[in-house]
C-alpha cells in the first residue's frame, strides 16, 4: 500500500489558520481518517503530543518524507464543542465545495490581537500585620512608591492595575518587584464585551394561547426521540411564532441546554432583541454583521464557557460553540440571506439540520411564506408541519385590490401611478396617515413586456423571462438561448413593447410632482449606503417626519408602522420576470410581506397591487394571503419544468478575467460532463450561459446547470468536476463555485 500523508492544523485559535503541517499516516490508521478527524500528533522540537485536525489527505509528500513525523493516533478524548464544529465544517466542505480551510474559517471566527479586554487587579498576598511591618521598612528606606502602594492596599483589598500605575503613580517595575517578593499578587479577569446594552428587565407576562400551547406540547412530546424530525411552523405574521420559540427555548434551558435563534439581519431589530432579553435576561447574546471580529470572538468564547444560553443572530450565529446545544430556531426560514454568498456557499437551513443531527438538538423553522423546499418536505412528512392561521392579537388583515396596468394604458394613463392609487394617496395625505410605495425590483434584469396585453417574452426552452442585453438581444440565463428583440408583440401585435426600466428615484420624482406638499423619504441602495442609513430612514419615518416612504424590498421586511394605512406596489410583475425559476415564489413572498405592512395599528389597512399580469397565481394568491393555493400551482410548474424541489439543481458558476479562456474552459467542462454522465441517466446539463450580470469587476461570468432527481448523483458529479478542474492547468485562472439548489 502506498504511503499516505495528512495535512493537519494544530491550533485553530491561531490567527494563521492557513498554517498546516504534513504528517505521515501510519498503516494502522489508513482508511480511518477523514477531514475533520481529531488526531494526536508529535509537535515541535520536543515532539510533545498535541491535538490536531485532519484537513486533507494525499499520497504526495510536500517535503522529503524522511523529515515528516508520524501521526500518533486518533484522539479518544471526549469531543467538545470545538470538535463538533470542526466536524460540521468537514460536512460543509463535502456538501458545498471549497477547501477545508475555507470551511473552517467559515465556522470559526479568527482570533484577533485586540481580543477580550483584560481587567487586571492587584491585591496583598500577606497579612495586614506583615504588611504593616513591610511598610515600616519601605518608609525607612525612602522607597516611597512601594510604601504608597502598600498603604493603599491596606485600605482597599483589591485595586485595579490601571489605577495603581496611573493615579498612584507606581511603575510596573515596582509592581513586579513586590510581586516577586510575594508581597502582592496580580491577577487578571477577562472582561468580555457584551454587545447588548439594555435598561432594566421587566416581568414576563404573556401566556400562550391554545393554538400556540398545542404546538409547544407536541414538539416537547417528541423531545427525547433521537430520530426526531425538523418542525416547520407556518403562521402568518403576528400569529405568535416568536412566543412559541421563546417557550421552547425556556424548556431547552431548563434541561441544561442552549439554543441558537437565526434571524435575517434585516429583521434583527431592537424590538426583537428586547423581547428575548425581557424573557431571558443577561443569558442571551446577539451577533450581527456590525460586530468587530474581536467582539464576535468574545461572544463565541462566552458561549463555550457556558456564560450564555441563547445566541441570536444571522446565518453565522449557527456556529456558536455551545457545549450542550438543544435547539436551533430559524425564523423567516425562506429568506435568501440564509445562503452564504461566499465559498463555501452553505445554506443555513441544511447546515442547521446537520448540526442538530450530530449534536442531538431540535430544529424549528418558521415562516409566513415557507420556501417551496421546506413546505414540500413538510408535505412529504420529512418535516412536521404546524399551522397558525390567526393573529395572536386582534388585528384585521388589510383589504387588497389588484389594479390592471393594461387597462390604465388603454384609458390613456401612462403614469406609474394608477388612478386608484393616486386617489388613495391623496386621501391618506389629507387624513395625515402614512403611505408606503414598494418597487419590487429584486433580481431585476430588464425584460421585454408588452404594455398593451402584458405579454412577456420568454425562453421557449426554460419558461423564464428573457433578459435584454446591451447588444439589443434577448438572452436566456439558463440555457443561453438568444433572439432578436421583436418590433411587435407576438401575442397581440401591439407596438408598445418596452423594457420595463423604472427605478425608485423616478417614482420619487413622479410622486413629488403629483403631490408637491408631501414629505417623501426614499430607501434603496443609494440612500442607505452610509452606516446606519437604513435605521435612520426607518426611524425618521416611524416618527412621522415623512408622509410617504418609497423603497425596494428593504421596506417590506419586519418593520411595524402603526400609522401606515396604505401600501402601494408599483409594478408587481417586476420580480416575476427576474429570469430565475424562483421568480414566482419570490414575488409571492414579497407581495405577502408587503400586504402585511399596512394596517398594523388601530386603523384598517389597504393594499393596492399594480400589475400587467393581474391573473398570475403568485399575485392573486398573495392578495388573498392564500399560501396553500400558491404552493399547489407553483409545485405543478416545478414538476413540469423539472426544477427544485421536484428535482435537484446544481449550478456551476465560473468567472475569469479572460473571456476566451472562460468560454473554452466552460465548453471543455461541458464535454467532460457529457462524457462522465451516462446517456440514459436522465441528467440534464444546461448551458453554459452568461450570468445575469455577465461581467463584474472586469471578471467575465458564466454558469452551467445540472438537473437530476437525486442529489447524491449531483454530489458525485461535483466531486468529479472538482478533480477534473484541479488536474487541468487551464482552470488555474478560472474561479469555480458550486451552488446546490
Ligand atoms: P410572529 O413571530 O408570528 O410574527 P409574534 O410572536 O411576534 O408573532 O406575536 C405577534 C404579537 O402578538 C406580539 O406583540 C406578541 O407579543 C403578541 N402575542 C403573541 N402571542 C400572544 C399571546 N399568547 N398572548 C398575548 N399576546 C401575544
Ligand atoms: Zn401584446
Ligand atoms: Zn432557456
Amino acid at each position: 500500500m502506498r504511503q499516505q500523508y495528512a495535512d493537519i492544523i494544530v491550533d485553530i485559535t491561531q490567527e494563521k489558520l492557513d498554517r498546516t503541517f504534513q504528517y505521515k499516516v501510519p498503516q494502522k490508521l489508513v482508511g480511518k481518517l477523514e477531514e475533520g478527524t481529531v488526531v494526536e500528533v508529535p509537535f515541535g522540537n520536543g515532539s510533545r503530543i498535541i491535538k490536531g485536525y485532519v484537513i486533507s489527505l494525499s499520497e504526495e509528500p510536500k517535503i522529503d518524507p524522511g523529515r515528516l513525523k508520524e501521526i500518533h493516533g486518533i484522539s479518544i478524548k471526549e469531543v467538545g464543542a470545538q470538535e463538533n464544529i470542526i466536524a460540521l465544517a468537514a460536512w460543509i466542505r463535502k456538501q458545498y465545495g471549497g477547501t477545508m480551510i475555507q470551511a473552517i474559517k467559515t465556522v470559526i471566527p479568527v482570533k484577533q490581537k485586540q481580543r477580550s479586554k483584560e481587567k487586571r487587579t492587584i491585591c496583598l498576598s500577606i497579612s495586614k500585620e506583615e504588611a504593616e511591618e513591610k511598610l515600616g521598612i519601605f518608609q525607612k528606606k525612602h522607597q516611597t512608591a512601594r510604601a504608597r502602594l502598600l498603604e493603599a492596599l491596606m485600605e482597599e483589598e483589591e485595586l485595579p492595575y490601571e489605577l495603581v500605575t496611573g493615579k498612584l503613580n507606581v511603575t510596573s517595575q515596582v509592581i513586579k518587584a513586590l510581586e516577586e517578593q510575594q508581597i502582592i499578587q496580580c491577577s487578571s479577569v477577562t472582561v468580555y464585551r457584551n454587545p447588548i446594552h439594555v435598561e432594566g428587565k421587566k416581568e414576563y407576562t404573556i401566556r400562550l394561547n391554545e393554538e400556540q400551547e398545542a404546538i409547544v406540547r407536541d414538539i416537547l412530546l417528541h423531545w427525547d426521540d433521537e430520530n426526531d424530525r425538523t418542525s416547520l411552523i407556518h403562521g402568518i405574521t403576528g400569529s405568535g411564532k416568536t412566543e412559541i420559540y421563546m417557550e421552547l427555548i425556556a424548556h431547552a434551558i431548563a434541561m441544561g441546554g442552549q439554543a441558537i435563534v437565526l434571524i435575517p439581519e434585516i429583521a434583527l431589530t431592537y424590538q426583537t432583541v428586547m423581547r428575548f432579553y425581557r424573557r431571558f435576561g443577561e443569558r442571551i447574546s446577539i451577533m450581527h454583521s456590525r460586530l468587530s471580529p474581536g467582539e464576535r470572538y468574545d461572544q463565541f468564547e462566552r458561549a463555550k464557557k457556558g456564560e450564555i444560553d441563547v445566541m441570536i443572530g444571522p446565518r453565522s450565529a449557527l456556529f456558536t460553540p455551545f457545549p450542550n446545544l438543544k435547539m436551533i430556531i430559524i425564523d423567516e426560514e425562506h429568506e435568501d440571506t440564509y445562503q452564504s454568498e461566499t465559498v463555501p456557499r452553505y445554506h443555513a437551513r441544511e447546515t442547521a439540520i446537520r448540526r442538530a443531527q450530530m449534536e442531538n438538538a431540535k430544529v424549528v423553522l418558521g415562516s409566513a411564506t415557507p420556501s417551496l423546499e421546506a413546505y414540500y418536505r413538510a408535505q412529504n412528512g420529512e418535516y412536521r408541519l404546524y399551522t397558525l392561521k390567526r393573529r395572536a392579537k386582534e388585528s384585521r388583515l388589510p383589504d387588497v385590490e389588484i389594479v390592471d396596468l393594461r387597462e390604465e394604458l388603454r384609458s390613456g394613463n401612462r403614469s406609474v401611478l394608477s388612478v386608484a392609487l393616486r386617489e388613495k394617496i391623496e386621501d391618506r395625505l389629507e387624513k395625515k396617515q402614512q403611505v408606503m410605495l414598494f418597487l419590487n425590483r429584486r433580481g431585476y434584469a430588464g425584460f421585454l413586456c408588452c404594455r398593451s396585453c402584458g405579454h412577456v417574452i420568454k425562453c421557449p426552452h426554460c419558461d423564464v423571462s428573457l433578459a435584454i442585453h446591451n447588444n439589443g438581444k434577448l438572452v436566456c440565463h439558463y440555457c443561453g438561448y438568444e433572439q432578436e428583440q421583436p418590433k411587435l408583440c407576438p401575442t397581440c401585435g401591439s407596438p408598445f413593447l418596452s423594457g420595463f426600466r423604472v427605478g425608485t428615484q423616478q417614482i420619487e420624482e413622479v410622486v413629488q410632482r403629483e403631490f408637491p406638499k408631501a414629505r417623501i423619504l426614499r430607501m434603496d441602495l443609494d440612500t442607505t449606503r452610509e452606516k446606519d442609513g437604513h435605521a435612520r430612514i426607518l426611524s425618521s419615518f416611524a416618527d412621522h417626519e415623512a408622509d410617504i416612504l418609497i423603497g425596494t424590498q428593504m421596506i417590506v421586511k419586519g418593520h411595524d408602522f402603526p400609522n401606515v394605512t396604505l401600501m402601494g406596489v408599483i409594478a408587481a410583475d417586476l420580480s416575476l420576470h427576474a429570469g430565475t425559476y424562483r421568480a414566482a415564489e419570490k414575488t409571492f413572498q414579497l407581495l405577502t410581506q408587503a400586504a402585511g405592512r399596512a394596517g398594523r395599528g388601530e386603523q384598517k389597512g389597504e393594499v393596492i397591487i399594480q400589475t400587467y399580469d393581474p391573473e398570475h397565481y403568485s399575485i392573486v394568491n398573495a392578495a388573498r394571503q392564500d399560501y396553500e393555493s400558491f404552493y399547489d400551482q407553483e409545485m405543478m410548474y416545478r414538476m413540469m419544468a423539472g426544477y427544485p424541489p421536484c428535482a435537484h439543481l446544481m449550478e456551476i458558476h465560473a468567472s475569469c478575467a479572460d473571456k476566451d479562456q472562460l468560454d473554452m474552459g466552460m465548453n471543455y467542462l461541458k464535454q467532460y460532463l457529457q462524457q462522465i454522465i451516462p446517456k440514459k441517466a436522465m441528467v440534464s446539463v444546461i448551458g453554459p450561459a452568461d450570468e445575469q450580470i455577465a461581467k463584474i469587476n472586469d471578471m467575465y461570468r458564466k454558469v452551467m446547470y445540472i438537473k437530476y432527481k437525486e442529489q447524491q448523483m449531483l454530489l458525485k458529479i461535483k466531486e468529479r468536476v472538482e478533480q477534473y478542474i484541479g488536474a487541468n492547468e487551464g482552470y488555474r485562472t478560472i474561479l469555480i463555485q458550486f451552488d446546490m439548489n
